[in-house]
């Protein structure tokens, strides 16, 4: 049985000259140092002081290295399982970004659609606006036949007060016409009743004067006259 000085790790092979282990070198220990000087005796002794130092340092670090490949493991999963998370919230993400894409289109879409419609309406708004001016227009020429029409008829009307005023003046005249006419009838019916009385009384005389020719027995005869009373009949 042959224990290495340095790693003591044990083997069954005594011929064995390198330790498997750490790969020191066996034979040095056994054959040579019984027949050895001792300044090389010391010198053998800090080569393995200063192996066995060595070992154990690299031991350590060994420690050292398996906890941080363990750490560096454990983080990699944890990286690989951040990474299909964020693969999996990929994944969704476009998803929604595909569906809001679709709905942009539909909405942009009925932009398109909703544009047309409101120049649709824009141009009967102007077209309405064209028939408004126009309709303006008519009113103010109706408005202007209606103000001639208002001239006119106050025309009209001072003309038949005009009229009325002339026949009033008119009326008037007759009337005062009709006054001179009956008291020129008047004065006729006057005039006449007169004229009998005066024809009575001539014919009274003529009476007279006949009956005194015939007192008188005058021989030539009266001469023969008509009466005037007959003639006004
Ligand atoms: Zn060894």
């Amino acid at each position: 049985m042959v224990e290495c000085p340095v790693c003591q790790s044990k083997s069954l092979d005594n011929q064995l000259k390198f330790c498997t282990t750490c790969g020191w070198n066996l034979t040095a220990n056994s054959d040579t140092l019984g027949q050895a000087p001792e300044p090389s005796i010391q010198k053998e002794n800090l080569k393995l002081s200063w192996a066995k130092q060595m070992w154990q340092r690299f031991q350590f670090q060994q420690k050292e290295f398996q906890q941080l490949r363990q750490q560096a493991k454990s983080s990699l999963n944890q990286l690989q399982s951040q990474l299909e998370q964020a693969n999996l919230e990929k994944k969704l993400l476009e998803t929604q970004l595909s569906t809001i894409g679709f709905k942009l289109e539909k909405k942009e879409q009925q932009n398109r659609q909703l544009q047309s419609e409101l120049q649709e309406i824009n141009r009967e708004r102007q077209e309405l606006q064209l028939q408004l001016s126009f309709t303006q227009l008519q009113l103010q020429k109706e408005e202007q036949k209606n103000l001639q029409l208002q001239s006119q008829l106050q025309q009209t009307n001072e003309d038949k007060n005009t009229q009325n005023k002339s026949i009033l003046e008119l009326q008037s005249q007759i009337t005062q016409m009709q006054l001179q006419l009956d008291s020129s009838v008047n004065n006729y019916h006057k005039l006449q009743s007169e004229l009998q009385k005066n024809q009575e009384q001539i014919a009274s005389y003529e009476q007279a004067i006949t009956e005194l020719q015939a007192h008188s027995q005058i021989s030539e005869s009266p001469p023969k006259r008509k009466n005037y009373w007959q003639l006004s009949e």
